[in-house]
């Protein structure tokens, strides 16, 4: 976490907050150090890049702490570096307190990604209370130690921004687009209509923001709105009355929970024609652009325009970022490997932020308009006195009624079973709580339900809970979803203490059975995270099925494990777009996949994978495939859309707007590898193989020859065959490939208007090659040849065809009569850049000429010569004449079985190199069942033998080969010897 303290000098503090210890970080690594006033982040994939920034203030609380009894944490002594929540308030919270008893503002922002303690530090958890709370407190200990000549009003706000929305969290009703903010030459902008509370109590305080939690979390889960995207603003408006001098002084304190800084790039998502336009956040975004501009004028720029209109929270922040104010900026990061780009891009943003340097200032007047000022102040001074009396009179009686209630849900908890809710935000879990009273009660949607429950998926009746002396079940009705521990169930089934429940789509409770069943088991085991990676587990998804665990530490690989989590944190995310576009009819299924990289890799390297979304429309059964950004990106939109539809609202959009629509696109089905060893002996390679998806399963077979040839396109014999791939250097080849056939297209078997292309890229051709569209047909005939030509054979052409394989891509096309891919097939294509090619080409022309010149008159000389030793010829003994030819002759033979063996061994290697791959691919089943997985490693090993046995016997082939030949080459020695 890191502070800028942005008052009339420029201080900048960084607070690294804990890790939290989860079972899946198991693996993570810390990436950030801290030394005196300095931060240094270290580059995961590349540990020897360090980079460091330099703050005023850094606070360190990852390492150094243990509970005590009151469940603090604290520091374990005087070498441990651990800055707790006093400590910060000691740094902060006192400066802010301050500035309000002078009569400045003071504001306090905190910025991060999601997750890294921007909460934990401004509201605090349990025993860990964070500036907020404690700021409060002070504030409320040090008013009832003042003398009696002062009268001293607090009032409270809470609100929340959500989608530029104002949200007023202490009014229990909604007001539909939220309240209006509205400006006013003397306050600037304000919230029409917001509540503000009149509190003389700490106590009074902590009632509200814990009513105000609770609306949050209500509108979290029956809105669909996700707390990480909103921004929470306290504000507290302090007012100090002298009454002997008739004046007061004024200060109002924000505190504001920003929402979480990540996703604010839509990084990866440029290809998606939505993005434009989109803001994840609008507010965060504009705040961005408004420190900039500070920035920029801090440094002498001249700036025109601050755009603090742009925005909602920038609106209501302006007096605290324009000037008159003390403003504070917490920047939370995480520690953690996988965070390493978000904490990178947060501190940086710190470093941006502390170029911003403000002035507070104070007013001066003159004496006759004090005076006149004065008086004013007196007559205003009575007024506000009478009014706040009685406003806070009805405060303290809603207060307790308040109390009243709370008291109430703190008897019910000891005597009745409950839901408690689970949220994604750690903030907000654990504080809705719905009884399970003796007998049946029903929970669902609508309003004659004994438990009144929204959100998405949820039905009108969604189940009964039943209780029976203590024993309580849960039945759902008819298609409804209940998932109780990771499985939907369909039948009556008895909850036990500490059950997970999951109704609708992603409707979280952890159910707490009746006092006699509870243990003092740690309840805080039970978050969200828990109930996805169960949920996972349970559809066959964990970590240990991505495989990979490194052999050096045996811990997962860091990418892998991020894997996992972009998994665990989509997967709700894909349950809630399918129930949004079920509720819109908008006919769409979102699928999560693994994507392997290692099929688009020419070297065949393997580990690289990341989360894909597939989307296929269930009527057209049209595919597209998301990235990850693309899909959260448009999981926004769907959400806007969505509280329209809520809202009652026209929900009409036009199909460009529309985050359910995409034009057809042509999918990647799947990838094959070509090795091209067989080129650099110029070998004609004929190939069947299987093209794979990113899962590893069969998506067609492909026929496909790589033919070297002449340059005028006649195909090389066995003769032509070279021995030694050096001897290709600086010399042209030529090859075609040919694609002959697919067969048995998947993509193809069921769908009437689809159709395939195939595709592969070789070497340094800028453009890949793609053969002509076919359609419907199962089995499609292709028959395309290309020609290919490299010029000059240089040592990493070889290099490459050696090392390489030429990967060779199914690509499916949808509707027809709709795009395909551009292609170019049959025609001859350079392997080198083209510009430099016609120049190469020119001078080449040029020296050939030269050359021809010249052996013309060397082809006269020796013209003349050959007919002189014609002539010797003849004279010759015929028996010798024999012998040589018969020499040479054997030489001929040798090279061509050489080759042959060869060229045997290379195809036997190609069709091992098929196998390894599939083998290397080939997944254990999903299901926990041992018979399959008995099945599953029977046949692997079958595989295994197989592989063996046939390398075996392909080198053993290749040895005995060349030992004939050798054989065959000593003999005919010895008898030319002879
Ligand atoms: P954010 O608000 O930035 O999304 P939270 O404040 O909710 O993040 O923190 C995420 C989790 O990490 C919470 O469970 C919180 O209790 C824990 N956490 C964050 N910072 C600390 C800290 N300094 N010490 C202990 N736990 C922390
Ligand atoms: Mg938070």
């Amino acid at each position: 976490m890191c502070i800028w303290n942005l008052t009339n000098c420029h201080r900048v503090d960084i607070v690294i907050t804990i890790l939290p210890q989860r079972e899946q970080d198991a693996g993570s690594q810390c990436v950030i150090s801290m030394n005196a006033n300095s931060t240094s982040i270290c580059d995961p994939k590349n540990p020897g890049h360090v980079k460091t920034f330099t703050f005023d203030l850094a606070y360190w609380s990852h390492s150094g702490f243990l509970k005590d009894e009151d469940g603090r944490l604290v520091s374990t002594g005087s070498n441990s570096r651990y800055a707790g929540q006093r400590e910060i308030f000691r740094d902060l919270g006192q400066g802010v307190l301050d500035s309000a008893w002078q009569g400045y503002n003071a504001t306090l922002l905190a910025y991060g990604q999601t997750g890294s303690g921007k909460s934990y530090s401004m509201i605090g958890c349990g025993a860990n209370r964070g500036i907020i709370p404690i700021v409060c407190e002070e504030l409320f200990k040090a008013i009832h130690n003042q003398e009696q000549n002062k009268q001293y009003q607090v009032t409270f706000s809470m609100l929340e921004i959500y989608n530029e929305q104002v949200i007023d969290l202490l009014s229990k009703t909604k007001k539909r687009g939220g309240l209006k903010v509205r400006e006013d030459h003397q306050q600037g902008f304000y919230v029409d209509g917001l509540k503000q509370v009149p509190c003389d109590s700490y106590a009074q305080i902590e009632r509200l923001m814990e009513q105000g939690t609770k609306i949050r979390t209500t509108a979290s889960t029956s809105m669909n709105v996700t707390s990480s995207r909103s921004h929470m603003v306290i504000t507290i408006q302090f007012k100090q009355i002298f009454l002997d001098e008739e004046i007061t002084k004024q200060s109002v304190i924000n505190l504001v929970d920003l929402a979480g800084s990540e996703r604010q790039k839509s990084s990866g998502s440029e290809g998606d024609r939505l993005r434009e336009g989109t803001h994840v956040n609008l507010s965060l975004a504009m705040l961005g652009n408004v420190i900039s501009a500070l920035a920029e004028m801090a440094v002498g720029k001249k700036v025109l325009h601050i755009p603090y209109r742009d925005s909602v929270l920038t609106k209501l922040l302006q007096s605290a970022l324009g000037g008159n104010s003390k403003t504070i900026m917490i920047a939370a990061i995480s520690p953690a490997d996988m965070c390493y780009e978000e904490t990178l891009s947060t501190l940086r943003y710190a470093e941006r932020y502390s170029f911003v340097v403000f002035h507070c200032f104070s007013l001066s007047l003159p004496p006759e308009e004090l005076q006149y000022l004065l008086v004013e102040n007196e007559r205003h001074i009575q007024t506000i006195r009478v009014t706040w009396e009685s406003q806070l009179e009805e405060a303290r009686k809603e207060w307790e009624q308040q109390y009243a209630a709370i008291t109430q849900e703190r008897r019910m908890m000891e005597t009745f079973p409950y839901l408690l809710n689970i949220n994604e935000d750690p903030q907000l879990s654990g504080v809705l709580k719905h009884f399970i009273q003796d007998g049946a009660s029903d929970v669902g949607q609508s309003a004659s339900n004994a438990i009144v429950l929204k959100g998405l998926g949820i039905m009108d009746k969604q189940a009964t809970f039943t209780n029976t002396d203590g024993k309580v079940t849960i039945t759902p009705w008819d298609k409804s979803m209940v998932i109780v521990n990771g499985v939907p169930v369909t039948v009556k089934t008895k909850l036990q203490h500490l059950d997970r429940i999951i109704l609708g789509s992603n409707t979280a409770y952890l159910y707490i059975g009746p006092p006699a069943e509870r243990t003092n088991k740690d309840l805080l085991r039970y978050d969200y995270d828990f109930f996805q990676s169960e949920l996972a587990a349970a559809d066959g998804f964990s970590i240990d099925k991505l495989g990979a665990v490194s052999s050096k530490d045996g811990k997962p690989d860091p990418s892998v494990l991020a894997v996992f989590h972009d998994y665990i944190k989509l997967m709700p995310l894909v349950a809630e777009a399918n129930q949004m576009s079920e509720e819109l009819n908008k006919d769409l299924k979102f699928e999560l996949k693994v994507k392997n990289l290692a099929s688009s890799d020419s070297r065949g390297y393997d580990l690289q994978k990341e989360i894909i979304v597939k989307v296929m429309h269930k009527i057209t059964k049209q595919v597209w495939v998301w990235s990850k950004a693309k899909f959260i990106n448009r999981k926004f939109l769907m959400e806007e859309l969505y509280q329209h539809f809520l809202d009652g609202e026209d929900m009409h959009v036009e199909q460009d707007n529309d985050p359910f629509w995409d034009p057809v696109e042509v999918i990647h089905l799947g990838s094959a590898h070509i090795w091209l060893q067989s080129l650099a002996y110029c070998m004609k390679l004929e190939e069947q193989t299987e093209l794979l998806n990113f899962e590893g399963q069969e998506e067609a077979v492909v026929l496909i020859n790589v033919v070297p040839c002449s340059s005028d396109g006649r195909a090389f014999e066995e003769d032509d065959v070279v021995i030694d791939p050096l001897e290709l250097l600086g010399r042209q080849i030529d090859f075609q490939i040919h694609i002959v056939q697919c067969l048995g297209v998947r993509w193809l078997r069921d769908v009437s208007d689809r159709g395939i292309q195939i595709g592969y890229r070789i070497y340094d051709l800028p453009r890949p090659v793609y053969t002509k569209p076919v359609w419907k047909n199962v089995n499609p005939k292709i028959e395309e040849r290309t020609h290919f030509s490299a010029l000059t054979v240089s040592h990493d052409f070889l290099n490459y065809l050696q090392k390489n394989a030429l990967i060779v891509d199914l690509w499916g096309l949808q509707g027809i009569s709709l795009q395909c891919i551009f292609f170019i097939c049959g025609c001859f294509l350079w392997l080198q850049d083209a510009p430099n090619q016609m120049s190469k080409l020119y001078t080449k022309l040029l020296k050939l000429e030269q050359e021809t010149e010249l052996l013309r008159d060397i082809n006269r000389a020796l013209r003349e010569e050959n007919i002189f030793l014609k002539e010797q010829l003849k004279k010759w003994d015929t028996g010798h004449h024999e012998r040589t030819h018969q020499l040479c002759h054997y030489r001929t033979s040798y090279d061509s079985d050489f080759a042959k063996a060869l060229k045997v061994f290379y195809q036997n290697m190609n069709v091992l190199r098929g196998q390894f791959l599939k083998l290397k691919h080939s997944k254990p089943p999903v299901e926990d069942n041992l018979q399959m997985l008995r099945l599953f490693t029977e046949r692997q090993s079958c595989m295994l033998k197989d592989f063996g046995e046939q390398l075996e016997s392909s080198i053993c082939k290749l040895k005995n080969d060349v030992a004939l030949i050798v054989k065959k080459k000593r003999e005919s020695i010895a008898y030319s010897k002879h």
